[in-house]
């Protein structure tokens, strides 16, 4: 799989740089945000390196969204959430991410709300998402 220099995300995908891994196969990866908007909030990515979501190909396209649909009802169970939002932005790190959000009430989705988390309380959500499986 080809990886671009100094892109975070790709290091991450790669295990080059330790990540809460939540749920992967042969061409995505999800992993939960260190800044996390809510308890479980998750980032899903290709593992091909593209930097613009709209840049991806027609059929990973569909695939990415497809994945994020399967992976929903996991983060909601897993974390008790009423929904599951979606935002797409990519200012910070150039590789298309889909940030996938436990929301409880609106006007939860925004990332001025975003705050760390420790290792720790990662560690324990990644777990219990996983064990939905
Ligand atoms: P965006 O590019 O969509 O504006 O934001 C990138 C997101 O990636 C942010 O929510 C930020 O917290 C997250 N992020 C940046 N660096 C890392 C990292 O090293 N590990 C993880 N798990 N998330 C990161
Ligand atoms: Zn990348």
């Amino acid at each position: 799989m080809e990886i671009m220099e100094n892109c975070i995300f790709c290091k991450i995908k790669d295990k080059q740089i330790p990540s809460f891994e939540i749920w992967s196969d042969d061409k995505f990866y999800a992993f939960l945000d260190i800044n996390p908007i809510s308890p479980g909030h998750t980032l899903l990515i290709p593992k091909q390196h593209v930097d613009y979501l709209f840049d991806i190909d027609e059929k990973q396209y569909s695939e990415l969204f497809m994945t994020a649909r399967k992976l929903a009802p996991m983060l909601k169970r897993g974390t008790g959430a009423k929904r599951i939002g979606i935002i797409v932005e990519g200012f910070l790190v150039p590789h298309a991410h889909i940030h996938l959000v436990p929301l409880n009430q609106g006007n939860q989705l925004n990332p001025a709300n975003a705050k760390p988390m420790d290792k720790t309380e990662l560690a324990k959500i990644a777990e219990r998402i996983k064990n939905v499986l």
